[in-house]
């Protein structure tokens, strides 16, 4: 399929790779549990760079003095949770609260942790050398304020270009693009970061599929209760990437189908119309 075809099909199915950090990965300053078996799964979804609207890459990029780190508060516990002051309505511990997890320090801004995993950041030079659209939305930059997903801080308060990104038809490297309908959701980690930004993108009626051989937790309580939310919330998700591509190619030609239909319906009216008059 030529990228052209994207816009004609009007169908977008775009990648979402969320902190494929090297902070995240073994080794790494905040590591999530058997976080490295997502990296071959998440090479062979970039290989199929045609398919890809758009491949959206985020990365949590804290500045040194983050609200999010245990070290910055006296007292404070990595991986318990605190109240702090809200981005807006704080005022010094006056005003409205809101609950921040306390983390080790990780992803911070420069840092190599703060790097995407090397074979996916070099597949995506590549990816990105060969025309196909590839933007990084990177979040939690604010010290006051901590960011899960990647369309917004955890207060709302803020939100990145992700969403305006990925709702408008655009063009790169003179290819037009459609917006995004259905999203492949893949990364670190699913009870924190995935689990945030697969919520927010349903929010925008945009369908979300995920791949449990594409993802890993901190913990496990957390990660089968997110997956929980995820599923009511309308998330379609699937042992491996194979069976994820299989479902969105089913629902991409039942979307064309649908599309055929009106088309088809809108033609048997205009029918009736000219044999009326
Ligand atoms: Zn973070």
């Amino acid at each position: 399929m030529s990228s052209s075809a994207h816009l004609s099909n009007s169908i977008g199915v775009s990648l979402v790779l969320v902190d494929v950090q090297n902070d995240f990965l073994p080794e790494g300053s905040l590591a999530v549990p058997s976080s490295s078996k997502i990296i071959p799964p998440i090479l062979s979804l970039l290989s199929k760079k045609k398919y890809w609207a758009s491949i959206v890459v985020t990365q949590d990029y804290h500045p040194p003095d983050h609200i999010s780190f245990a070290d910055n508060h006296e007292g404070a516990e990595a991986f318990k949770a605190i109240q702090v002051d809200h981005p807006l309505l704080g005022r010094n511990g006056e005003g409205e609260k809101i609950e921040q997890m306390m983390w080790p320090r990780h992803c911070v801004q420069g840092t190599k942790g703060s790097e995407i995993q090397q074979d996916v950041w070099a597949m995506l030079a590549n990816v990105r050398q060969q025309g196909e659209d590839v933007v990084v939305v990177r979040k939690g930059d604010d010290p006051k304020v901590d960011g899960y997903s990647g369309l917004s801080d955890n207060a709302y308060s803020r939100f990145t270009p992700f969403i305006r990104y990925i709702s408008a038809n655009h063009s790169t490297a003179g290819v037009q693009r459609p917006s995004t309908d259905i999203a492949v959701v893949a990364g670190l980690a699913t009870d924190y970061c995935v689990v945030s930004t697969a919520l927010d993108l349903l929010k925008y009626s945009i369908a979300v599929y995920m791949p449990l051989n594409c993802i890993a937790g901190v913990s496990e309580e957390t990660t089968a209760s997110a997956i929980t939310k995820l599923r009511s919330a309308g998330a379609h998700i699937f042992d491996t990437h194979e069976e994820v591509m299989v479902a969105v190619h089913a629902e991409v030609e039942r979307r064309r189908g649908q599309e055929g239909n009106w088309m088809s319906s809108f033609t048997k009216r205009q029918n009736v119309i000219w044999k009326a008059s």
